[in-house]
């Protein structure tokens, strides 16, 4: 009984865990994110990281990405800034530390979107996050998802579907994620994203109304 309770205010005073958001590009992370967001802004924050790839149409400084030099990024990583730092299809990306704590720092739930190194990396830090893969229906799906996207170059799509196919392999590895959500119908699969996260949704929302 001591101990539940103990639990309860550990967790609460150590405020709510991070979920991180994985699986292959074009798998449909950050249209899933964005339903997410949506629907519960006063709960979820997104936890902003840096890339040193272009921005694509639409995509905003600060809100999608920090878009930086390799430079400056390799320069920031020296410095210590950086939770995690990975090279995915050519480009920089990585997690500061400011990333995670502003929106800690507002109360809410971290959602990363990171790769499967990001994902390993993660899982060596007392981060203690929720780890969820958005996963294809198939490859061939994957490819006519990011195909019709028209945001890559053939180059940058052909380097995608090669980190598909490992990032594949790595999600059924045993112990890795806690849930996996084949994104084949969006609303199905938001679904089951909002299921898994309904815990902790619940006790942020207490916790936010009771302060
Ligand atoms: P990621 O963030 O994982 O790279 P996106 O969210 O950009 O992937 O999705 C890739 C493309 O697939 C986008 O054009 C998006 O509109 C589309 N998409 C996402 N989910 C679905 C789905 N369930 N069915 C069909 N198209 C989808
Ligand atoms: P995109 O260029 O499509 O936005 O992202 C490419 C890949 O980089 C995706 O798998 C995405 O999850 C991953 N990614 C985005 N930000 C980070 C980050 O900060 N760290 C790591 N390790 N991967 C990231």
């Amino acid at each position: 009984m001591f101990m539940r309770y103990f639990a309860r205010f550990y967790s609460a005073m150590a405020g709510p865990r991070p979920v991180v958001l994985s699986g292959p590009s074009g798998a449909g992370k950050s249209t899933l994110l964005r339903k997410l967001l949506k629907e519960y802004s006063g709960v979820f924050g997104f936890s902003v990281s840096h890339t040193t790839r272009n921005p694509r149409p639409g995509e905003e400084n600060g809100k999608d990405y920090h878009y930086v030099t390799r430079e400056a990024m390799e320069a920031a990583i020296d410095k210590g800034d950086f939770i995690e730092n990975a090279e995915f299809s050519g480009n920089l990306y990585g997690t500061s530390k400011a990333a995670v704590q502003d929106v800690k720092d507002r109360n809410l739930i971290c959602i990363l979107d990171i790769d499967m190194q990001g994902v390993r990396n993660i899982k060596s830090t007392d981060l203690n996050a929720i780890y969820i893969s958005i996963q294809p229906p198939s490859l061939d799906v994957l490819e006519n998802r990011l195909r019709n996207r028209k945001t890559e170059s053939e180059e940058s799509l052909q380097k995608r579907l090669h980190a598909a196919k490992m990032d594949m392999e790595f999600s059924k590895e045993a112990g890795v994620f806690d849930v996996i959500i084949v994104n084949d119908n969006l609303e199905e699969a938001y679904g089951q994203l909002r299921d898994a996260l309904l815990e902790e949704i619940n006790q942020v929302k207490k916790v936010n109304m009771s302060s």
